[in-house]
């Protein structure tokens, strides 16, 4: 018999990594699956918080722990609280977790989510924590149920697992070798979404582009993007993130050629040095990223190109720091996301001998310098252009009275664009055509509907789908307009050590 009366609240607090974000989707769907339901938007704590961890950056384990020790006192206050801890800090330090912090109930690993809510019921039932680990995937993670946070947009996980061996990363330790979905179930999960209201998808893997060395198929992540191409209805295709050295021309031309993929390419380069790419056992060098970003340009010449860079890995002298601003300079990339190296216990460059401080800090302002010229050069350029935007939830209306919503162009450049005055607002999800006014350095401005200048809308079905779960939410009295649908956050990636800004 079904007990009606269950009905705890849940959170999942995410750290870490796109990949990370979309596991999340999945344990709380299955934690509604269960019975649970989410905790109101903007709860800090609830019957159940799963904390879904990053062992990326060194500092990840301390801030787990500082995590956990706060929710120790909020667990001493609220009789049957249980606390979980899954993602890849728990698949590395596994019972370690319930040693170091005995008031954590259930730790699950990378390759099963999908007991969570067994071990939940257990612990509860034993009143014992309960820690189980797999090795490897036995449920690939897109077949779970999930909690979109997203109507508009989703992601789509088509392979996880890496095959390659950089020697600063985890990924393969924790997430193991590449695993492929079949293309047939890769692209009903997205003719579903489509179904149920997206018009943007971003297809997710740890090298998106290695995607068919399972079954096979070099030329399959090409043939996918084209499949995506011929679904009725989706009109934005993203992916993230591909590795150099397994980029292909047939990727470029499938990006050209594919109407609704769109001009947005995120490609690690960690460095420009290819001494220190040899070091950090990354198979391409610079000429061949260069000559990628090249291709790509003569392509598609709008391309937002993206990136994450390594400033400090051990043994980067000055020779080399300034070949990678040499390959940034060249690149013009839209953004960066930059990091200090931070050695991480398990990788095979956690034995050398990193650079002082001081040095590496150094470098890694005039990176960011030189990024944020770029940058700015590269929004200047949209100054006077007409674009599509998808407008993004939860943005509003910016400035205060300045009245300004937000939404992505197709590069993925985040817009702020105003509304003519007593215009009813857009809904999330509905595409808008305005013209830039204003380049700033991490955003355009187009207030093109102040002067009489363009300002169009497109409803979309995704506006249509935001509209019917905001009165769903009022007819059921959730009150919340929070799950309406929102474009994936900038340009993110999954490689180590790609992380999700704060
Ligand atoms: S950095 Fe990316 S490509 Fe390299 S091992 Fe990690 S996941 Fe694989």
């Amino acid at each position: 018999m079904t007990d009606t009366t269950f009905a705890p609240t849940y959170l999942v607090r995410t750290l870490g990594c796109q990949m990370n974000v979309h596991d999340s989707e999945h344990m709380a769907g299955l934690l509604e699956g269960a019975g649970y339901t989410a905790a109101p938007e903007g709860a800090d704590v609830a019957d159940v918080v799963v904390i879904n961890t990053c062992a990326v950056r060194e500092n990840a384990a301390t801030r787990l722990y500082g995590n956990l020790g706060q929710l120790a006192s909020v667990k001493a206050e609220r009789p049957g609280m249980q606390i979980a801890v899954g993602g890849c800090l728990a698949q590395k330090d596994r019972g370690e977790i319930v040693t170091r912090a005995p008031w954590v109930d259930v730790v699950f690993g990378t390759h099963n989510i999908d007991v969570l809510p067994v071990l939940l019921e257990r612990a509860r039932h034993n009143a014992a924590a309960q820690v189980e680990i797999e090795e490897s995937l036995k449920v690939f993670p897109s077949t779970l149920p999930s909690r979109r946070d997203a109507i508009a947009s989703g992601w789509v996980s088509i392979s996880v697992g890496c095959n390659n061996t950089c020697t600063f990363c985890i990924v393969p330790s924790l997430r193991g070798k590449e695993r492929d979905r079949r293309p047939g179930e890769i692209l009903a999960e997205i003719e579903a979404l489509v179904s149920q209201g997206a018009v943007e998808v971003t297809l997710l893997g740890q090298n998106v582009n290695s995607y068919g060395v399972e079954f096979g198929d070099r030329g399959a992540f090409a043939k996918l993007l084209r499949a995506c191409g011929e679904i009725e209805g989706l009109e934005r295709v993203r992916f993230t993130s591909p590795h150099p050295a397994a980029f292909t021309d047939d990727v470029i031309e499938a990006m050209a050629e594919t109407p609704n993929v769109m001009p947005s390419l995120h490609m690690p380069l960690q460095s420009g040095s290819d001494r220190v790419l040899r070091a950090m056992r990354r198979s391409y060098r610079s000429d061949r990223y260069l000559g990628i970003i090249e291709r790509v340009r003569a392509a598609m010449p709008d391309a937002a190109i993206t990136t994450d860079i390594i400033v400090g890995f051990p043994g980067e002298t000055e020779e080399d720091f300034l070949e990678t601003m040499r390959v940034v300079e060249a690149s013009r990339f839209t953004s960066a996301f930059t990091f200090q190296y931070s050695p991480r216990p398990g990788t095979p460059a956690y034995e050398l001998e990193p650079l002082p401080k001081a040095v590496v800090q150094e470098r890694f302002e005039r990176l960011i310098a030189l990024q944020e010229r770029v940058t700015l050069e590269d929004s200047q350029r949209f100054v006077g252009r007409t674009l599509e935007l998808m407008v993004l939830d939860g943005g509003g209306r910016k400035d205060g009275d300045s009245a300004r919503m937000s939404g992505r162009e197709p590069g993925n450049r985040l817009v702020h664009f105003a509304l003519p005055e007593g215009a009813e607002a857009p809904r999330p999800g509905d595409m808008v055509t305005v013209r830039v006014t204003h380049g700033a350095p991490h955003h355009l401005i187009a207030d093109s509907a102040l002067d009489g200048g363009p300002y169009a809308v497109r409803r979309t079905r995704a506006g249509d789908a935001w509209d019917a779960a905001r009165s769903d939410d009022h007819d059921h009295g959730g009150g919340s307009c929070g799950t309406g649908a929102s474009a994936p956050a900038g340009p993110v990636g999954l490689g180590i050590p790609t992380l999700r800004r704060a």
